[in-house]
């Protein structure tokens, strides 16, 4: 960060440390010393005015960060024990549609649950037309909540925004990823830049470094209705990546910061979509209004993995019926903070 964002980050860093997360700040000379390929200054050039480029005056440093393997923790710990307690899986298949009805008898009226009729998602339809009944139902698919939910009226103020990561992989970027400064891992810590959170994520084992981030200002969300395309062609499960994203916009910002980047092609390149919540860029956990058996949990907004734990012990606590939740470590949360009707979290500051 340049001062001035150190400045306006301060309440943050002192909730942070308020909250016993372990960080240390680092000034300018600690930073250069410790990663001598970094551009920190900046001279009043046109480039630099430009770009809006800011010199590194300070750096924050999380010993707590890291990385998991989510696909893996799911696989190899969520799964196992979902299975243990009597849980089963089933993999590629897609839900098309909630299927609503009365709470009480069906009466054969056309429309059937008409709008005097209490209602409750009786059962899920999957594509290929087989209905699966159960007690209750817990929406979590992320940034696709709004292709099951529109369609019955319920409004999760998530939205999904594409984000793409890029790779560039070269002996190169050898003074970043052998590093002895920062961690037993010995390369630099996953980095986020003064500018539009672009970040660079080390990956040693094979000479790379992944790129993300950048502004999404004037970017579109995505809207898909599933019921107009093939199953293939689905904007949210497009993958792909546009490299000029990165030639025209991070490159040309990064490459100054990190001059060992110039002229290094992309090795490869990936794109996903965040659930972003457009209130606070914080997670839902709801029960929708007037509408039974149905919790909705969404919104992970760019953090959800960091919050999972958290918020699949408050969607446990809700469908229980508990005011609150006990959070890994023995802290309580209200379950209601997370919902929509009495919502009581701060907007989340950190979204890169
Ligand atoms: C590029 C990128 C980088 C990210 N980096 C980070 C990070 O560093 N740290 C972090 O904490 N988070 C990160 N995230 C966010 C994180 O991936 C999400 O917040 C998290 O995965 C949300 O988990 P979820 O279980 O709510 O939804 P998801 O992981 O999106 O899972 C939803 C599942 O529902 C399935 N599904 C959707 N529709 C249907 C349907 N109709 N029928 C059946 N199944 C369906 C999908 O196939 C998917 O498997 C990143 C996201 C992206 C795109």
């Amino acid at each position: 960060m340049d001062r001035v964002q150190f400045e306006g980050n301060k309440r943050s860093v002192e909730a942070m440390l308020d909250n016993n997360v372990r960080i240390e700040i680092l000034d300018k000379d600690d930073i250069k010393q410790k990663i001598p390929d970094l551009v920190t200054d900046f001279d009043d050039n046109e480039n630099t005015e430009l770009l809006g480029l800011k010199n590194i005056d300070y750096g924050i440093l999380g010993y707590d960060c890291g990385e998991l393997d989510a696909d893996k923790i799911t696989r190899d710990f969520y799964e196992n024990e979902f299975k243990k307690l009597g849980g089963e899986t089933l993999f590629s298949t897609r839900i098309k549609k909630l299927v609503l009805e009365p709470v009480e008898e069906e009466l054969g009226i056309p429309g059937e649950p008409v709008g005097w009729q209490e209602k409750k998602v009786g059962s899920i339809e999957t594509q290929e037309g087989k209905k699966i009944t159960s007690k209750m139902f817990i929406l979590a698919t992320g940034p696709w909540a709004n292709e099951l939910l529109l369609p019955i009226g319920i409004d999760s103020h998530s939205l999904p925004l594409k984000k793409s990561l890029f790779r560039v992989q070269t002996p190169r970027l050898a003074s970043l990823l052998d590093n002895k400064h920062f961690n037993e891992e010995e390369t630099i810590p996953f980095t986020i830049f003064p500018l539009h959170g672009i970040y660079v994520k080390p990956v040693k084992y094979n000479n790379s470094i992944w790129i993300g981030g950048g502004s999404t200002v004037g970017h579109p969300y995505v809207i898909s209705h599933p019921d107009t395309f093939e199953k293939e062609e689905n904007p949210l499960d497009d993958t792909q990546a546009d490299s000029r994203d990165y030639e025209y916009d991070q490159y040309l910002i990064l490459s100054e910061y990190l001059p060992i980047l110039k002229d290094q092609p992309l090795t490869n390149q990936w794109a996903g979509f965040y659930a972003m919540n457009t209130i606070d860029k914080n997670p839902v956990v709801f029960k929708p209004n007037g509408i039974k058996r149905l919790i909705v949990v969404t919104s992970g907004s760019g953090s959800g993995i960091m919050k999972a734990d958290a918020v699949g012990r408050i969607a446990d606590a809700l469908y229980r019926g508990e005011e609150n939740a006990e959070l890994f470590g023995g802290k309580e949360f209200k379950v209601s903070r997370l919902g929509l009707k009495s919502r009581d979290v701060d907007k989340e500051d950190f979204v890169i």
